[in-house]
């Protein structure tokens, strides 16, 4: 001990690419349109983000059928499966579609090996949002393998003609493991044509990777539902953080976790805004932890553009690092 209380700043952290475009996409309709705009479940798995956007005229459903018949509504960065797809348009609505390109990617991959009468195995959490809508692109050739415990159990009826996808916000080692152990009854598996598992995530796991080895405490800011800030925490724990929690807010950061901490990480998931992150820096500068080194990792500089039925406006991206969203 060195009694230097000090801050890793694990970068990169915070918004992804799939999730700045799916807020913008939001807030876009809600100008183009004016409230309300309806958007089919939470646009992105964080609480700030959606009260927000819920204040400006946002109103978030579970289902197509809770919109009134011609509205607009704004499917999530997370996906649709195609039968909500078709439900939308059943009621007449004016679907805005915020899929994440990198989920839509792991859609594509989903139709073509069922076409090609492969059976599918999607590593990923049952009933997630992104895991029903990949799924719902082949209910019949789909089947969800959630850990690697349920790698010993999940039947094939062809075992030469398998292949195994996931969801984009995984584990990247404990995934791996997941494919091992299927391979181990599978030999002929076949790997998914790149990864699923998308760069934002595995990114915010290389980072956290390497603060973690020397934190006393890592604290995730991000939502309970968020499953790759909860990844992080999991991560975190397991590369060597002595503690780790996650946070929707700074004022959720409890004394005692700091309690004979020196070093403390700090990450976000990628749904996070900036701004959440720096009001736990500045609660922990109060605290002492002033001295605060970031720690990169990556470098990011992808934008995607937005939803072709909003295209057409000025992209104002222009001026904006992804990852660095402040809303
Ligand atoms: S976490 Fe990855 S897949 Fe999900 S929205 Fe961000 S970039 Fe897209």
């Amino acid at each position: 001990m060195t009694g230097r209380k000090r801050v890793l700043l694990a970068a990169p952290r915070g918004y992804c690419a799939g999730v700045d475009r799916a807020v913008i996409a939001v807030e876009k309709a809600l100008e183009r349109y004016g409230a309300p705009v309806y958007v089919r479940k939470e646009i992105v798995h964080n609480r700030h983000v959606v009260g927000e956007l819920e204040q400006r005229g946002a109103v978030f459903v579970e289902e197509v059928d809770a919109v009134p018949e011609g509205a607009h509504v704004v499917f999530s960065a997370h996906g649709v499966s195609p039968a909500v797809v078709a439900g939308a348009a059943d009621r007449g609505l004016q679907a805005i579609d915020a899929t994440c390109p990198l989920v839509t990617k792991v859609h594509r991959e989903a139709v073509r090996f069922a076409r090609d009468d492969y059976e599918i195995l999607l590593i990923g959490h049952d009933g997630h949002e992104e895991v029903e809508g990949t799924a719902g692109e082949a209910p019949d050739h789909v089947t969800v393998v959630n850990s690697p415990a349920d790698a010993a159990t999940v039947e094939v009826k062809d075992p030469s003609k398998v292949v195994w996808l996931s969801q984009t916000t995984l584990s990247v080692d404990e995934t791996m493991e997941t494919v091992r152990r299927l391979r181990e009854r599978f030999p002929h598996l076949q790997d998914p044509p790149s990864d699923d598992i998308c760069y934002a995530t595995q990114n915010r796991q290389v980072a956290i990777k390497k603060v973690a080895k020397d934190a006393d405490l890592v604290i995730v800011v991000g939502s309970a539902n968020s499953s790759n800030s909860v990844r992080l925490v999991e991560v975190a724990l397991e590369y060597g953080a002595a503690a780790a929690y996650r946070v929707d807010y700074a004022d959720e950061v409890r004394q005692e976790w700091l309690d004979g901490v020196e070093t403390v990480g700090v990450t976000s998931g990628a749904s996070v805004p900036e701004v959440l992150v720096q009001q736990v820096l500045d609660d922990l500068a109060h605290a002492g932890y002033r001295d605060v080194e970031e720690v990169k990792t990556a470098e990011e500089d992808l934008i995607f553009s937005l939803p072709k039925e909003l295209r057409g406006d000025a992209d104002r991206r222009g001026g904006r690092a992804p990852g660095r969203g402040d809303r």
